[in-house]
């Protein structure tokens, strides 16, 4: 029924921000007092796309998993939680700021950024080289030949087009907040800027309530917060933003075969939410985070370009070992079968659901003809799998007379306890249709007065236009299976 349509592509990242907010997806944060630079509120149907996700993410990392559970941890944690983990002495962006715009950007994406220029100037090989230089001064934290290579590079404010640039400081990324009621006695802690130490912290607690044995995972959905330098390109860098990250314990010498194996998975949960291939690719880093033993990113083509939605990082047994080194308290597993000791190695998913949101929405957003010669029509939709659509179903009486508004009703009651739905009686056939397509909704079910002869109803898909009569005891069955989480979870 899907296949009729040709699409022409592809929308800019303007046309992205002003569809979601047009249609209820995203909402700048409290944009009555002008907003709250990168934070965003979901609307009413972004909300559900994004829960959407969040529960397949949550399925296929836990449900669908043989040894892996969940948690919830808080996001207030012990303070000493974020020395071990290195985030109070290395969490940190290098800053640079142009004097002559007031403008402040990250010296390493200014080089970057330069990097991918030579790339398409046709000398990449010049882009890797100045990225290994960056890598090691970054590495050797010398920030006065960070700012000397960008001034070697005749790198430019964009704003000013001059390079009157300051030093280069270095800047904690951390949030930071009290607790306690009196000024004086107050600790300071932190906003976690990811989720993944909560895992940590619980790691004994699950490991031995849960009698896991390795090779086993805990997974995670929460908020985390990072004071990011430069705020730009939507919900892709929010200061304010949920991770959905995935611990995986495994023996060590064993963790580069669970690396690729988890590198494969995570591209396979992104192909099947429907990202086409050639959207999406790796991209193993230059410069590895103080943890990190390798790491590869999901990257995946917006309209400005390849960036990151999800990182894969072999991360050793460094944070159980700093948490055991801070705290005191032996983490350690032992393993049956090599009657040995060890504390056990890391692999890491890292996903934000905000940058998965924001990318299924780019991907989803076309045009479409169908039809063809002088019937050809061009239309918007939103081409999510009907498993993520933030409405399964809308009911639309062809007429407010004779009847056909109660009979609508009547189906729309029997269904909405199935999945998502939605009824609307007003305006004409073709305007119910037209504003369904944009926001996604793959099937719509017209009621006319045939349907009170005999119960059927006229179906129309989303993607084709297409319609089928079918009969109204057939609904839920015939639309649940195609927009059930359960149909992505098949293919994984
Ligand atoms: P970047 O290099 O883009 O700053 P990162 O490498 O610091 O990202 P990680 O620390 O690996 O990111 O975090 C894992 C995932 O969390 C990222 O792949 C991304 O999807 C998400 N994420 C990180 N920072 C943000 C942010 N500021 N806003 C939205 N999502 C984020």
């Amino acid at each position: 029924m899907e296949a009729q349509a040709t699409t022409t592509p592809t929308f800019e990242l303007k046309d992205i921000i002003s569809h979601a907010k047009e249609y209820g997806f995203v909402f700048p944060s409290s944009e009555l007092y002008d907003g709250l630079q990168a934070v965003y509120d979901y609307g009413q149907n972004g909300v559900q796309l994004k829960n959407n996700l969040k529960q397949l993410w949550w399925k296929a990392m836990t449900q669908a998993q043989q040894s892996i559970v969940g948690i919830d941890a808080s996001i207030f944690m012990h303070p000493l939680t974020w020395k071990a983990s290195g985030h109070v002495d290395a969490f940190n962006d290098p800053m640079i700021d142009n004097k002559d715009s007031k403008k402040r950007y990250r010296a390493d994406q200014l080089l970057e950024t330069k990097a991918e220029a030579y790339a398409e100037a046709g000398t990449p090989e010049k882009g890797t080289a100045l990225l290994h230089e960056m890598a090691r001064l970054l590495d050797a934290n010398d920030l006065a030949g960070v700012r000397d290579l960008i001034l070697a590079e005749d790198i430019r404010c964009p704003i000013s087009g001059t390079k009157n640039w300051t030093d280069v400081r270095q800047f904690n990324l951390m949030f930071s907040t009290q607790v306690g009621s009196v000024a004086e006695d107050a600790d300071v802690i932190y906003l976690r800027p990811e989720t993944a130490q909560g895992i940590f912290v619980n790691y004994l607690n699950v490991q031995k309530t849960g009698r896991m044995k390795i090779p086993f995972g805990i997974a995670q959905i929460g908020k985390a917060f990072r004071n990011e330098i430069v705020a730009r390109q939507f919900t892709f860098r929010m200061r304010e933003f949920e991770q959905m990250e995935m611990q995986f314990f495994v023996r060590p010498g064993t963790e580069g075969e669970w690396y690729d194996h988890w590198k494969e998975q995570r591209m396979r949960f992104h192909q099947a939410i429907g990202i086409a291939p050639g959207h999406l690719r790796y991209h193993d880093h230059e410069k590895l985070a103080h943890y990190a033993k390798a790491a590869v990113d999901v990257e995946y083509k917006f309209p400005f370009g390849f960036k990151e939605i999800e990182g894969i990082h072999s991360r050793t047994d460094f944070d159980l070992k700093s948490h055991q080194e801070l705290s005191g308290k032996k983490i350690q597993y032992f393993d049956n079968e090599l009657n040995q000791n060890y504390i056990p190695y890391v692999i890491e998913t890292s996903v934000g659901a905000d940058r998965l949101f924001l990318a299924t929405f780019c991907e989803a957003l076309k045009t479409v003809v169908t039809g063809e010669g002088e019937q050809a029509r061009e239309r918007t939709i939103l081409d999510l799998h009907p498993a993520l659509a933030p409405v399964k179903a809308a009911i639309l009486p062809l007429t407010k007379k004779d009847g056909l508004p109660e009979k609508g009703e009547a189906i729309y009651k029997a269904l909405r306890t199935e999945f998502e739905c939605y009824f609307e009686e007003k305006d004409s056939i073709g305007k119910r249709y037209t504003r369904q397509d944009l926001i996604g909704t793959p099937f719509c079910i017209a009621v006319d007065h045939q349907s009170l002869e005999d119960d059927t109803v006229t179906v129309r898909h989303r993607n084709s236009g297409q319609q089928e009569r079918l009969p109204i005891a057939a609904l839920a069955d015939t639309i649940g299976k195609q927009v059930s989480l359960t149909s992505i979870l098949r293919n994984l």
